[in-house]
């Protein structure tokens, strides 16, 4: 076969803060091996290009195949929970975001190297400790898009996008971060576009999990 040539600039990785995910109308359902630690998860590690459109579903003769990355699923099931109903065992979620995102990188990486390379790029940002030294924590508390963006700076050397989405009650509430990542993967950069994500207004709930 051709070796596949590269067609994005750089990548979205992004988190989700379970929280949020679940303090909506629609609620949530806990994976089968329980319900995740308080922290940011990941959502996934999206090939990007510079002018804000992204490749998708690029190779659907590679399926997700869980005994390919057997060595990792413990790792994957803490930090990159499934929150989606009706429980699963995060199969569903992971191979979504591999044949979705993860085939458009083949040039890059191969399946085990797509979901080794997203969860060491979560473990070098610790995103809730750069929230709390900033005095920002989940606790249901309100807080600013730039005290949110500021502390996350200041923490981790990056400025994230900050999507939000709405609690029961129609607050606005912080769901997601999008970090972005040079095109070989190795290392953060400052992002080239913004993501489609939705606004925040400027008093944003960070409410527990
Ligand atoms: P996207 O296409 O938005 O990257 O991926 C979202 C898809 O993954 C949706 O089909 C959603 O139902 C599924 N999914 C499964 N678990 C989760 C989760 O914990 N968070 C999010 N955001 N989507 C999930
Ligand atoms: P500026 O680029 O001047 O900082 O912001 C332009 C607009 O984008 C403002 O309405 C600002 O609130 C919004 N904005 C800037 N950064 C973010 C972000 O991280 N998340 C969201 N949702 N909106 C943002
Ligand atoms: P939503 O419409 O919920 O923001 O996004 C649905 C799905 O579309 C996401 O889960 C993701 O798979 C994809 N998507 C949305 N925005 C972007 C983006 O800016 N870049 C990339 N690569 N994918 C995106």
């Amino acid at each position: 076969a051709l070796a596949a040539a590269q067609d994005y600039d750089f990548f979205f990785l992004v988190l989700q803060w379970p929280g949020s995910y679940c303090d909506t109308k629609k609620s949530c359902c806990y994976p089968k091996s329980g319900k995740p630690a308080a922290d940011f998860g990941i959502h996934g590690l999206w090939p990007n290009r510079d002018d804000g459109t992204y490749p998708q579903d690029c190779n659907p003769d590679n399926a997700f195949d869980p005994s390919k990355v057997s060595d990792l699923l413990g790792s994957m099931r803490k930090n990159w929970p499934t929150l989606a109903c009706p429980t699963n065992d995060g199969v569903r979620f992971w191979g979504h975001e591999w044949e979705k995102h993860g085939t458009c990188a083949e040039n890059l990486f191969d399946e085990h190297g797509y979901f080794s390379t997203a969860l060491r790029l979560r473990d070098q940002l610790r995103v809730l400790d750069a929230l709390r030294s900033g005095g920002i924590s989940p606790d249901g508390g309100y807080y600013t898009l730039s005290a949110i963006k500021g502390a996350i700076q200041q923490g981790t050397g990056f400025e994230p996008f900050v999507e939000c989405n709405r609690d029961e009650s129609g607050n606005s509430q912080l769901y997601q971060l999008y970090f972005c990542v040079d095109a070989g993967a190795t290392k953060f950069v400052e992002c080239p576009v913004s993501p489609g994500g939705r606004p925040c207004g400027n008093r944003i709930e960070f409410p527990a999990f």
